[in-house]
């Protein structure tokens, strides 16, 4: 079977004033179809460069990222990008902004309605779909935001450190949330995270990274069974691969902990 995302050989120099700056030196990685795929490793070694590459977002100076078989060109439908940021628009409601991604794509309004209350149901958010976004928890902008990438149905969901900025309840339930929604719909997924634990409870693979160049290090295989629930983060298997992970990314040399 092919791979739904391939990294091939990709290098990322950013050109600074008198210099340039190696974000990525020669990464190779490739994603099965409706695998989960976690990315760690400390701040500035280039996971979000890597995210942004598959996304279409910034183009690789050397290698080549290819989704579904081809070439990575810039952002399209069939993958769909969640931030730490909630980027959603100020001026529109939690539907609005739910639908926006599906005008953008042509559905019809009668589906766009349709679909947009599905995944806005899905996030729990049915109570606030008339809401404007300043009104809203941050939990709560960013399952909107979730909902929104949800909405237009892309193959590969690409996901920058997703739940970084909230607390840590709502956080574990949109880890649980997201697995569910994951074992449903096998979408592949790439989820960007600096927390060990998120990245050891969602995927099927962790992949760490290190800085100076931005590099593969370490691939840590998941073997947990899903569903996930509470209870696996209790196990000795989580506790093994959770340690097995946390030195990989802080037995870096040179890195600063
Ligand atoms: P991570 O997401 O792992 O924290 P990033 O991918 O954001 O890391 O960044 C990797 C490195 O590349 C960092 O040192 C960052 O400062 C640098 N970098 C990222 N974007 C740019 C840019 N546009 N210009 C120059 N340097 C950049
Ligand atoms: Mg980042």
């Amino acid at each position: 079977m092919s791979s739904a995302i391939s990294i091939r050989e990709v290098g990322k120099v950013f050109p600074l004033k008198e210099t340039t700056f190696t974000a990525l030196g020669n990464v190779d990685l490739e994603v099965a179809e409706s695998e989960f795929v976690a990315i760690v490793g400390p701040s500035g070694c280039g996971k979000s460069t890597l995210l942004n590459i598959v996304a279409g977002l910034e183009h690789p100076t050397t290698g080549e990222a290819k989704v579904g078989g081809k070439p990575v060109q810039g952002p399209g439908p069939d993958r769909g990008v969640i931030f730490q940021q909630f980027a959603l628009f100020p001026w529109l409601t939690v539907r609005k902004n739910v639908e926006f991604g599906l005008r953008t794509a042509g559905v019809p309004k009668q589906e766009r309605r349709k679909k947009a209350e599905h995944f806005i149901e899905l996030v729990g958010l049915s109570q606030f779909a008339d809401a404007l976004p300043k009104t809203l928890s941050g939990g709560m902008k960013q399952r909107c935001a979730i909902a929104r990438a949800y909405a237009v149905d892309p193959q590969i969901l690409l996901m920058d450190e997703p739940f970084g900025a909230l607390d840590s309840l709502t956080r574990v339930r949109l880890q649980e949330q997201l697995l569910q929604t994951w074992s449903r719909d096998k979408r592949t997924v790439m989820f960007v995270t600096h927390d060990v634990d998120e990245a050891v409870f969602l995927a099927n693979r962790v992949v760490v990274m290190a800085a100076n160049p931005g590099r593969i290090v370490e691939i840590v295989d998941v073997a947990l069974p899903y569903p996930r629930t509470e209870d696996v983060r209790l196990g000795p298997e989580f506790a093994a691969l959770r340690n097995r992970v946390w030195s990989a990314v802080h037995h870096q040399e040179g890195t600063p902990s």
